[in-house]
């Protein structure tokens, strides 16, 4: 049974599905002016593990990923978002290209990363410039209902309405009143209402009609009003990254929920920041790394995909080279078992010994059921690589294709990418040959028939009891 930390209770809880076997997620995804950096992909992995989890167990997952490609404002990490340039178009006009280009190209670049980092693909990436007219008709529903007002062509949300505003940041009205002052907009009842739309100044490139104004849409409403659209009133999960609870889950809340009547997500997941060498990442301090850096210093996607899993969601990773390192090496002898049980013949000796999956199975699912305990669920996988291992060495294994069956399945559920091969018959019946050489103590024969499998493209290492390996050059 699956129990899972929610950010709105602020404790671990069974996780239990709307309706029987099937259940809508909703993911916060990228504002496409930039590439994602490696904290993004962290905080996209965790619905992927969960969504590959709750899979495996016969749930269909209806998973929708937003692409924020309007509205997001450079200010909104001192304030609400409600003021400074829209990310987009600033990055337009530095590259002398319409925002739509920009968008695409990132949005692009988003879904490659994705791609490689093996996190699967939501149902539906919804943009948010194609659902304006939903964001106009929730907007509208909130002035009827007199939780939102207009003023001057804005339109802003009336937090003082919604009395249980804060109840998933803890942010209420009352702290917030002695927290940090806001910049004021000269049209804002109270400080911290917040933009449900803005009234587009003439320079302004992405600007739609509406009953208020020209304009555009505030920060959050996108996501209140393209989950309802594609998941219904009320969603099994919400995710996002830590950084999106305050405002931006809380304003999603409260639109959502004033706008239905209904409540919005049973679940909310937030995946913690992750450092790099103990420090914030930013660009100016030169630690800021997309996946093209790792990539470029060697490292494949799924080492980093291994080095993320290697920290609970929930904790603060903190990214250092050497993680890094030993994640590869940790991944390398994953692939290296992977390959030697899919090309492992049992002997006479092995037929008569098998290996227990179900222990490791056991023990893997009750690490993901507390709260998708991915490092404890990659030290089953690497037990179960040295114990296999071992097993081999000795001539214990009579189970080969349960335990590489096994394996699968636990790979498939973190999102691990493995990476055999299936060595040609000519390459086992020359290893055999080897073998027979090794044990008549023909070295000299035996030397010959390396070099022979060398020529043909793979390496033979030699295990104990004149066993071996065979890999792909
Ligand atoms: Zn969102």
């Amino acid at each position: 049974m699956l129990k899972i930390y929610n950010t709105l209770t602020k404790q671990k809880e069974e996780f239990k599905p709307i309706n029987p076997g099937k259940i809508g997620m909703y993911t916060c995804g990228p504002t496409v002016y930039d590439f994602i950096h490696i904290g993004n992909i962290r905080a996209y992995t965790t619905p992927d593990v969960l969504r590959r989890y709750l899979e495996y167990q016969g749930f269909e997952v209806r998973h929708i990923k937003n692409i924020t490609d309007v509205g997001h404002l450079t200010q909104d990490d001192i304030d609400q978002g409600d003021t400074g340039e829209d990310k987009i178009e600033r990055k337009a006009l530095a590259e002398k290209k319409t925002p739509e280009e920009i968008a695409r190209f990132y949005e692009d670049a988003f879904r490659e990363v994705e791609k490689e980092m093996n996190i699967l693909p939501a149902q539906y990436f919804p943009r948010a410039t194609a659902h304006v007219p939903q964001m106009i008709q929730m907007i509208e529903r909130l002035i009827e209902k007199g939780y939102a007002y207009e003023k001057n062509g804005n339109v802003f949300f009336d937090v003082t309405k919604f009395p249980e505003y804060g109840k998933l940041s803890g942010n209420t009205l009352e702290k917030l009143k002695v927290g940090a002052r806001l910049e004021e907009h000269p049209d804002k009842r109270n400080p911290w209402d917040f933009a449900l739309w803005l009234k587009a100044p003439k320079e302004h490139l992405m600007k739609w009609d509406s009953p208020w104004s020209v304009g555009y849409p505030g920060w959050h409403i996108e996501c209140s009003a393209m989950s309802t659209e594609y998941l219904g009133d009320t969603l099994d999960i919400h995710t996002g990254g830590e950084d999106n609870i305050f405002p931006h889950h809380e304003a999603e809340i409260a639109q959502s929920e004033c706008a239905t009547g209904q409540k919005f997500s049973n679940y909310w997941i937030h995946t913690r920041h992750l450092l790099v060498d103990g420090e914030k990442m930013s660009k100016s301090k030169g630690n800021f790394y997309t996946l093209a850096d790792i990539k470029k210093k060697g490292f494949s996607p799924m080492a980093l995909r291994l080095a993320i899993l290697s920290a609970h969601y929930r904790s603060q990773m903190n990214f250092t080279w050497n993680a890094l390192y030993q994640a590869q090496a940790n991944l390398d002898s994953i692939n290296n078992f992977y390959n030697r049980i899919i090309n492992y013949a049992p002997s006479e000796s092995d037929k008569f010994s098998n290996l227990t999956v179900a222990d490791f199975v056991k023990n893997f699912r009750e690490a993901l059921d507390d709260d998708l305990n991915t490092p404890l669920a990659l030290s089953v996988i690497l037990e179960l690589v040295n114990h296999g291992n071992k097993l081999m060495d000795e001539g214990l294994m009579g189970n080969p294709a349960e335990v590489k069956k096994t394996l699968e399945t636990f790979a498939k559920i973190l999102g691990l990418r493995l990476e055999g091969i299936v060595v040609p018959q000519e390459i086992i019946d020359l290893a055999e040959e080897r073998k027979e050489a090794r044990t008549g103590k023909d070295f000299q024969k035996s030397d010959e028939l390396r070099n022979k499998i060398d020529e043909m493209g793979y390496i033979i290492e030699d295990l104990k009891d004149n066993n071996y390996l065979i890999k792909k050059k």
